[in-house]
């Protein structure tokens, strides 16, 4: 009897353990997306809720997920190093991509705010990367969210605001990043100057920011609002917006909200003559604890005071404010100059080691290639010793192999590796000796300089696999676009020739013009993107510079400026004025 209830009662702590794992690990995993799903609305809860569940319980993926969060919600405590740290960890360990999308997602704006620009900018490119190889994500929206905030800190509100178009274009995207997503959208819309704002827009981004309850957010939009209606004159609109605006704003009491909103109602009591009110606000604006971070507000807010000490007559006191103004705006742009031309280097060097690892991948091509002949060769001769018999065919074999392998490294020698047309020097050999040729028998040939339009901007948009992919079809339309004895090739980045044989100079101009036209069709659609890919040409002809290359290059080089200086997407012949 005492033996059956100890079994029994092994039994039950048996089937108890075996549903406790079983238990435990699909809990955590619904635990954890409900902590996800819970962080923006409650927060601190959703955070001990976190907390209280033991890593050391978890499995590898559930571990990255909560590592995630974690350092999310980190965030909170203010320290952006230590969360900018933990995110890095992260990103050193997992390969889920979802993850990772989203780690680099928030991880951009962070480094953003650190102004790490270099870092940023390959995070970016990373994560262009990611997106383009996962299409399904659904965290596609939070992604094109986070690159049209960093695009907006960086003053591109072009391609701000073609990621937030994208974000608001997507039936996926979340009330939040809709939100998010239509703000940056107006915002960047006015620095643009652009037409498509209207009230509407504003109307629409309000309910979404207000169903998404982002209130802090809805006060942006509102100042955006107000600064719109500024640009028109509507005045007493704007003043009426405000008015509703800060008193939304003064339950955040933020200063950088707060400090807008000041400004905006003392320049718009002055522009509306009611200088009492325009002073106590002005004054109000500079009394912030934190109004030295806002250097433009307070240039402003001088401006104000001397326009109202100008008003009195008081002239003494306006010099004062006007010498005040100047000196900060000195300080500002200096420091705003210093922070774009830091933006500038680090493209540069994100740029710089991009072209470095396409290096590294064409040498590393090529010694691939060496290995295999060692080993071809090795394999010949042993072949060779074995087969006496066979000695002299194996000979004629082993030299028909070698000839093949010649070929294959002249090729390598010759060829662009992306691209898979001549390279530069390849290119230029064949040209000098179309050149010494046709000035023998007294011909004429043309050369095509063709330069991409704005390519850095595809880059800097899509990331350079897309880059790479519009390299390729170039190449590929202008290889079809002109005759099979025409010589094509890469003379560098994104920059192509021909040459060939002709009639007349004409010649060279029309094959250029179908190449222009040939690009101007290319799909883009096929990249996954959509964007205008165009070509500016300039063409020479030896009747014009003579048959020395270098003449015949400048020629054409000066007429592609001129394309370039012109527009762009079109193309010019050499003429003797040009050199003027
Ligand atoms: P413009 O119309 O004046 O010619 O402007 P642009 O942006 O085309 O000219 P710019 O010379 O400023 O930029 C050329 C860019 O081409 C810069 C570089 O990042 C990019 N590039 C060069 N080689 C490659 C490559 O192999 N792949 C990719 N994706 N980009 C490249
Ligand atoms: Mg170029
Ligand atoms: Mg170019």
């Amino acid at each position: 009897m005492q033996r059956i209830t100890l079994m029994s009662f092994l039994l039950v702590m048996l089937l108890n353990a075996l549903s406790f794992t079983g238990h435990c690990q699909t809990d955590y995993t619904l635990e954890l997306s409900e902590i996800d799903h819970a962080r923006l609305s409650t927060p601190v809860e959703s955070r001990l809720r976190l907390a209280a569940i033991p890593v050391e319980g978890l499995s590898s993926e559930q571990r990255e997920y909560y590592q995630y969060l974690d350092a999310y919600f980190l965030t909170f405590d203010g320290d952006l190093d230590a969360v900018i740290n933990r995110y890095n960890e992260l990103l050193g360990v997992t390969q889920n991509a979802d993850i990772r999308i989203r780690t680099i997602g928030s991880l951009i704006n962070l480094l953003g705010a650190k102004k790490q620009w270099e870092e940023g900018f390959h995070r970016v490119e990373e994560l262009l990367a990611l997106l383009q190889q996962n299409p399904e994500s659904k965290y596609r929206p939070g992604a094109f969210v986070s690159l049209a905030l960093l695009y907006r800190q960086i003053n591109q509100p072009e391609t701000a605001l073609h990621f937030s178009e994208r974000v608001l274009s997507m039936p996926d995207a979340d009330l939040l990043n809709r939100c998010l997503a239509a703000s940056v959208k107006i915002s960047a819309s006015i620095q643009l100057n652009l037409d498509i704002v209207s009230l509407a827009e504003f109307t629409d981004a309000e309910a979404v920011c207000s169903e998404a309850k982002l209130d802090y957010e809805l006060i942006n939009i509102e100042v955006w609002k107000v600064k719109w209606l500024k640009q028109q004159n509507r005045f007493q609109e704007a003043l009426n917006v405000l008015q509703f605006t800060l008193i939304q704003a003064e339950q955040f009491r933020q200063d950088s909200q707060l400090v807008e909103i000041y400004n905006h109602f003392a320049t718009l009591h002055v522009a509306l003559k009611q200088y009492d009110e325009a002073q106590q606000y002005a004054e109000m604006a500079l009394s912030l604890d934190n109004i030295d971070s806002f250097v433009g507000a307070k240039i402003t807010m001088f401006d104000v005071l001397r326009q109202l000490a100008e008003v009195k007559q008081d002239f003494n006191q306006a010099y004062y404010y006007l010498n005040e103004k100047l000196a900060l705006e000195k300080s500002m742009f200096e420091s705003k100059l210093a922070n774009e031309m830091a933006i500038q280097k680090a493209w540069f060097e994100v740029d710089a080691k991009q072209s470095q690892i396409e290096i590294l991948n064409k040498q590393n091509n090529l010694l691939k290639t060496e290995s295999q002949l060692t080993t071809e060769q090795l394999e010949n001769s042993l072949l060779a010793l074995s087969l006496v018999s066979l000695l002299l065919a194996t000979l004629l074999f082993w030299s028909f192999r070698s000839r093949k392998v010649q070929a294959k490294l002249r090729y390598y020698a010759h060829t662009d590796g992306l691209t898979k047309i001549a390279n530069r020097g390849f290119f230029t050999e064949s040209v000098e000796s179309l050149l010494s040729q046709a000035q023998k028998n007294n011909n004429a040939v043309s050369l095509i300089l063709l330069d991409l339009d704005h390519f850095k901007n595809i880059n800097d948009t899509y990331g350079h696999q897309v880059g790479d992919w519009a390299l390729i079809q170039v190449a590929a339309t202008i290889r079809d676009s002109v005759t099979e004895n025409a010589i094509v090739g890469r003379l560098g980045g994104e920059e192509f020739g021909v040459a060939l044989m002709v009639q007349d100079s004409s010649v060279g101009l029309r094959i250029a013009e179908e190449c222009r036209q040939a690009i101007d069709n290319i799909d883009t659609n096929k990249s996954g993107y959509n964007f205008k890919l165009t070509v500016s040409a300039g063409v020479g002809c030896s009747s014009h510079a003579g048959y020395k290359l270098d003449n015949l290059y400048a020629a054409a080089d000066l007429a592609l400026y001129q394309s370039k200086q012109y527009g762009r997407n079109r193309v010019y012949e050499y003429s003797a004025s040009m050199a003027s």
